[in-house]
Order: C-alpha cells, then sequence, then structure tokens
C-alpha cells in the first residue's frame, strides 16, 4: 500500500497504487435544493447508454428519496455500518478535527478509518455486493418523507421553519463519483478499471473484464454494476465522447453530459478542472466549479468518509437535520449552507450559469449591474444586484450571458391565450 493524499480528509490514506492525477478532472456541482425529482437525467442516461440486454436494472444515473430512498436499497446504511462495525474494535471514535482548516485541508481532518483502513487483510477495500432484491427497483421510498406530526385531518399544528423541518425528505442524485482514489480500481485483480490521465474519468476496459465483480463489491457508492449477458461489470462513462469534444453539436469543444445537460430542474453543472501534480485543484478563480467548491466552499462531497475522494460535488439542501447532512457531507455543511442561504454577489451570480449552454464552462466574467434589492438576512444587511454573469468555452468563446435578474416577457394583447 502506497501513502496517498486526500485533501478531503486533510491526510494521507493507504492506497494499493502511487499517488498518479489527472491533467484535469471530470467534476460537478449539483444543487440538491433545486431539484424536482423528475427523474429526465435518470432517463436520459438510460436511453443513451443502458437500454440493452443485460442492462435492465441498470441506472448509471438515479436520483433517491432520502433518507429512506436508495439504489441500490440501504447501499448508504450498509456501507456506513460496516465502517463503524470496524471502527467500534479500535475503541476510538471516528471524528472530525476542525481545529486547524487551511487550503490543504479545509474541512480539517478526519479521524475515523476509510474503507481502505477497515478492510479485512485480504482485501483492497471495505464493501460487499448487493443481492439481487436489492436492485429490484431504482426508487424505493420515492417521494417518502420522515414522520408526519399532524391533527386528525392530517394537518400540520406545528408549522415548518428553517433551519430544520420536523418532517423532510430531499432528492439525492447521484452517479460515479469518478473518484480521485476509486474502490472500484483498487479492488480489480485484472487491472480492468482504470483512470484517464486526460480527463480522470474513471473507465472499465470490457476487454479486460472477466467479471470478478470485485468493483462491484469495493465501489462505496455502488456504482459498478454486473452485466449478467457479457459476464462483465459496466459503470457510468461520463459521456465521453461528449466531454471529448466529439459529439456533433460540440464544435470540438467539451460538453456536459447528458445527465446534466437535460437537468429541467437546472440543478446540475459539469466540467473539468485543472489538477496540479499534487493532486490539488489549479488556482484558477474565475472557473465556476472551482468557485462554489473551493473559494465559497457551498458544495460539498457525498460522505467524503469513505476516502475515494469523490468528484461530484453538493449543495446541501438547507431543511434537513444537520445532524443527517454533517454524516453525509462532512463538516463543512454549516458554512456551505450559510453561504448559500445569503449569497455573495459573485456566487449569485455563477448560481446562474447552471444549465445556461450545453458546453462546459471554464470561464466566467461578471459585469456589475444596478443595486436591486435590499434585505436583512439572519440580522445582517444584504444586496442584491442585477449583475451579469457572462461564461466562455474551452476556446474562450463566449456561450452564455445572464442577468441575475431573470427578465419578464409580456404577452402581446393579441396573444393573450397562447402558449
Ligand atoms: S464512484 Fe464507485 S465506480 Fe465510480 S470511481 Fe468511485 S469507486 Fe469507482
Ligand atoms: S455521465 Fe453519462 S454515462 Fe454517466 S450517468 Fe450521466 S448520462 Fe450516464
Ligand atoms: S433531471 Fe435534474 S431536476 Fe430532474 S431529477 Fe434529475 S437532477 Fe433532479
Amino acid at each position: 500500500m502506497a501513502d496517498v493524499y486526500n485533501w478531503q480528509l486533510g491526510r494521507t490514506i493507504p492506497y494499493p497504487y502511487p499517488e498518479a492525477h489527472p491533467q484535469k478532472q471530470f467534476a460537478a456541482v449539483f444543487n440538491i435544493n433545486r431539484c424536482i425529482g423528475c427523474q429526465t437525467c435518470t432517463g436520459a442516461c438510460k436511453a443513451t447508454w443502458t437500454f440493452s440486454r443485460g442492462q435492465e436494472y441498470m441506472w448509471w444515473n438515479n436520483v433517491e428519496s432520502k433518507p429512506y430512498g436508495g439504489y441500490p436499497q440501504h447501499w448508504d446504511i450498509k456501507i456506513l455500518e460496516m465502517l463503524d462495525a470496524a471502527q467500534q474494535k479500535t475503541g476510538k471514535p471516528a471524528q472530525w478535527d476542525t481545529t486547524q482548516t487551511d487550503a490543504k485541508k479545509p474541512y480539517g481532518t478526519y479521524n475515523g478509518l476509510t474503507i481502505f483502513e477497515a478492510n479485512d487483510p485480504t482485501q483492497q477495500a471495505l464493501g460487499y455486493i448487493p443481492n439481487d432484491a436489492e436492485w429490484r427497483a431504482p426508487n424505493f421510498y420515492e417521494d417518502t418523507s420522515t414522520a408526519y406530526k399532524g391533527d386528525n385531518l392530517g394537518i400540520s399544528t406545528e408549522g415548518a421553519s428553517l433551519p430544520e423541518h420536523q418532517t423532510w425528505f430531499f432528492y439525492l442524485q447521484r452517479l460515479c463519483n469518478h473518484c480521485t482514489y476509486p474502490g472500484c480500481l483498487a479492488a480489480c485483480p485484472r487491472k480492468a478499471v482504470y483512470k484517464r490521465p486526460e480527463d480522470g474519468i474513471v473507465l472499465i476496459d470490457q476487454s479486460r473484464c472477466r467479471g470478478y465483480k470485485k468493483c462491484v463489491e469495493a465501489c462505496p457508492y455502488k456504482k459498478s454494476m454486473f452485466r449478467g449477458t457479457t459476464r462483465t461489470s459496466e459503470k457510468c462513462v461520463a459521456c465521453y465522447p461528449r466531454v471529448e469534444g466529439n459529439d456533433p453539436l460540440s464544435e470540438g469543444v467539451p460538453m456536459e453530459t447528458r445527465c446534466m445537460a437535460v437537468c429541467p430542474g437546472k440543478i446540475r453543472m459539469n466540467g473539468l478542472v485543472d489538477i496540479a501534480q499534487d493532486g490539488s485543484w489549479v488556482e484558477s478563480p474565475q472557473h465556476p466549479l472551482y468557485h462554489l467548491v473551493k473559494v465559497e466552499k457551498i458544495a460539498l462531497p457525498l460522505y467524503p468518509q469513505l476516502g475515494t475522494e469523490p468528484n461530484i460535488y453538493y449543495i446541501p439542501p438547507r431543511w434537513a437535520p444537520r445532524a443527517y447532512l454533517h454524516q453525509m457531507f462532512g463538516p463543512g455543511v454549516d458554512q456551505a449552507l450559510e453561504r448559500y442561504a445569503a449569497p455573495s454577489r459573485e456566487t449569485l451570480a455563477v448560481l446562474q450559469l447552471f444549465r445556461a449552454s450545453q458546453k462546459m464552462v471554464f470561464r466566467y466574467e461578471i459585469q456589475e449591474g444596478p443595486l436591486v434589492h435590499e434585505m436583512q438576512i439572519k440580522g445582517k444587511p444584504w444586496q442584491m444586484y442585477n449583475d451579469t454573469v457572462i461564461g466562455f468555452d474551452s476556446k474562450g468563446r463566449e456561450i452564455a450571458r445572464l442577468p441575475v435578474v431573470e427578465p419578464i416577457h409580456e404577452r402581446p394583447k393579441e396573444r393573450l391565450n397562447s402558449i
């Protein structure tokens, strides 16, 4: 085992291969607060990649209702319980030390076991293979909330207010995280799983795979799936032809993936970030993902404690209990939500770029506009400006231009009744 640095955990972790980083990393930010659970993303992936025999049960992208839903069923509860059982044996609690933070460890240091440390010595990573029943339906407990406290008419007697609702659920959008230290890659005895040096996309070489399912077992997010008809495992391919700029619509520049580009809720932003040799993100303050993840830190990794350094980031839901969110997104939750609830002038403009173009935005500029609104948020003054944000593709061409205040178009009198 080599020691590799995981910035999300603020420390090194053991990994079967020495540290090696791609030049760019495929990444995305999902704003959970905006998701309407429409599953358009899920259908787009299915229609593009998994419509063939043997792939019927595969949902490389899925959207599950938390806290009860999951695909496969109970995937996160199961791996967290396994991790906890290993942790209990050490006699020490798994804790985050947030007393010291800096650019190399923005959330402090995680002192618990990861899947690479809690495993039995014969395994590369802690994991399990879901049984068939757990894969039987992609959307268990859809829209099921926690217990509702109403009167005999089912009407709430207490109402609800932020920061936490008594009754809650939220949608969690999931696909392969194209992890920096993938569990699937660590566990494959055939070296069939690889991470591309040009964009960090994690793929399974179908000609090398022998279907041992070690990747299915070791992916803590359960995003590697076995196909019975070919006896090989498959997973999200990050729509690599689009990312490479080879889609006919892309005009030679990287495009966002199918599941990202179709999202009607405008919750998803996909991109490529520059990676330095030591694995850190190259400073790029006008890259929208860099701004959201590294500067404002309002988008957080999913279950960072698992240790794979996932590259899909989430703006947490504002109304769910904080303890649940801390477990799911780590110690950055409180600051992320505070900043999201009262966004800075720049963040408010950057948030407009979600789904503004099918092409990936590599840089943004902001043109300052007038002050349009002033209010107090949590007792502090907050101003809103009608700035204009402009997005540029990888060749520096303008691909999006949006004002913070959405324009209102009034229908002319003669067309009052038309759509
Ligand atoms: S999410 Fe799972 S399948 Fe995807 S790279 Fe990470 S460990 Fe591998
Ligand atoms: S990135 Fe492409 S392959 Fe991966 S889940 Fe989304 S649509 Fe499917
Ligand atoms: S398409 Fe967008 S809004 Fe609809 S479920 Fe997927 S992530 Fe949510």
